[in-house]
């Protein structure tokens, strides 16, 4: 999608800090972070939240999945512990209408969530 920040980001036209991408999603450090480690891991196919996931998408969103338990690893959170939050439309806080998924990570996080 044209105006679509997070599709600006998969295609480059505009910089992030890519930690992982491979056909299917790329990861990227979130511009303004909220924790020591806070990475979006998103689907490079525009689908603006997980109420948008056809039947054709949930293999998609199992590998990221896969992803996050890699990164997670590869960050030296996964013992320790780590938290994955989708915000989806307004009454979550949903900014961005590109699915994405936030790993947080590298301090005590609270619960319940705000
Ligand atoms: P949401 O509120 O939709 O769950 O999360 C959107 C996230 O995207 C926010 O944490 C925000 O900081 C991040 N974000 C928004 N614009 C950009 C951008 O241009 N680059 C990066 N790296 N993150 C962004
Ligand atoms: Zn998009």
């Amino acid at each position: 999608m044209s105006d679509c920040i997070f599709c600006k980001i998969v295609n480059k036209q505009i910089p992030s800090k890519i930690v992982y991408e491979d056909e299917k999603v790329v990861a990227f450090d979130d511009i303004n972070p909220k924790a020591p480690i806070h990475i979006l891991v998103i689907p490079k196919k525009h689908i603006p939240t997980i109420i948008d996931c056809g039947e054709e998408d949930y293999a998609i969103i199992s590998h990221i999945y896969k992803i996050i338990n890699k990164i997670a690893k590869e960050k030296g959170i996964a013992e320790r512990g780590f938290r994955i939050v989708t915000n989806c439309n307004a009454e979550a806080g949903q900014t961005v209408f590109h699915i994405h998924f936030h790993i947080f990570g590298g301090r005590l996080m609270h619960w319940p969530p705000g």
